[in-house]
């Protein structure tokens, strides 16, 4: 039997008088999981002609000497574009599977300091030769409740995010803090920053603050959207902080109780 879906909003007037509106969005839900399952299953039936394609792009660059010499400029390019379709639907996939997976992820327990320490140590291979200066602090209680592989893609979109809009050698510091309220990851960057209105439309997917600059930072645009469904399975917030010029600052809150004090304590 088909469920029905209602949203229920009360309203208080003084003491006693009360209005309660009941909306039926149960062809609002329909749709939305139709979304969800077409980009899934597009993405899907996408991988496979791409991995073959990809298969054979690489195998003639490895034998590059026996192409002729106007073709490998070409090959070059093919296989970069489709590298980045791979990422793309690698992202699409992930987000879909965040989207469904909203299930409350309290008996796992992720070693923060490890993660961080892997995350931040593949953003020095990524910034390579460009040299930024890559900073890490960690307190002693970096056990968090929850699902690594989940967690790994929202930090590691955030710290590579860093690397990617700052200019070479500049800095990159990546804390984390817990305190009464809680446990928070915050990134500062010393990069191009981002203007204040497209603040609150970055977690959207593909919202880009300026489509002109970013062409060559090799991002999928779905970075943020990964990063606001992680948090979402996790009671956290994404707090965004910016000076067009100066850099910006991207924390992550969770709350309290996700933090325990030894990876035993489930
Ligand atoms: P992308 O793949 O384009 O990086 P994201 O979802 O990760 O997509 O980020 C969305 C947009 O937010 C980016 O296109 C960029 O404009 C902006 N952005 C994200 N992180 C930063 C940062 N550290 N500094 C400046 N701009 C950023």
């Amino acid at each position: 039997k088909p469920h029905i879906h209602l949203q229920i909003q009360i309203s208080l007037f003084g003491d006693d008088d009360r209005l309660i509106v009941a909306r039926d969005v149960t062809r609002l839900t329909q749709l939305e999981q139709m979304r969800r399952d077409f980009v899934s299953n597009v993405s899907h039936e996408m991988r496979t002609p791409l991995t073959v394609l990809n298969g054979y792009l690489e195998t003639l660059l490895d034998s590059v000497d026996d192409v002729a010499p106007k073709w490998r400029r070409p090959l070059e390019t093919m296989n970069r574009q489709a590298g980045r379709m791979e990422a793309l639907i690698k992202d699409l996939m992930l987000l879909s599977r965040l989207e469904t997976d909203e299930h409350q992820m309290d008996d796992e327990i992720t070693d923060v300091r490890k993660l961080l320490e892997q995350i931040c140590q593949d953003a020095r291979a990524l910034s390579g030769d460009r040299a930024h200066q890559i900073e890490l602090s960690i307190d002693d209680r970096h056990f968090l409740y929850g699902d690594e592989g989940q967690l790994r893609s929202a930090f590691s979109n955030i710290v590579f995010n860093a690397v990617k809009y700052t200019p070479d050698s500049g800095l990159i510091t990546v804390h984390w803090v817990t305190d009464r309220d809680g446990a928070h990851l915050s990134v500062t960057d010393s990069g191009i920053g981002i203007d204040p209105i497209h603040i609150p439309r970055l977690t959207e997917r593909f919202y880009r603050a300026d489509p002109s600059r970013h062409q060559d930072t090799g991002g999928t645009g779905l970075g943020l959207a990964i990063v606001k469904h992680v948090l979402l399975n996790h009671d956290g917030q994404l707090e965004i902080t910016s000076h067009p010029g100066e850099g910006s600052t991207f924390i992550c809150h969770f709350p309290r109780r996700r933090i325990t004090e030894s990876p035993e304590a489930a």
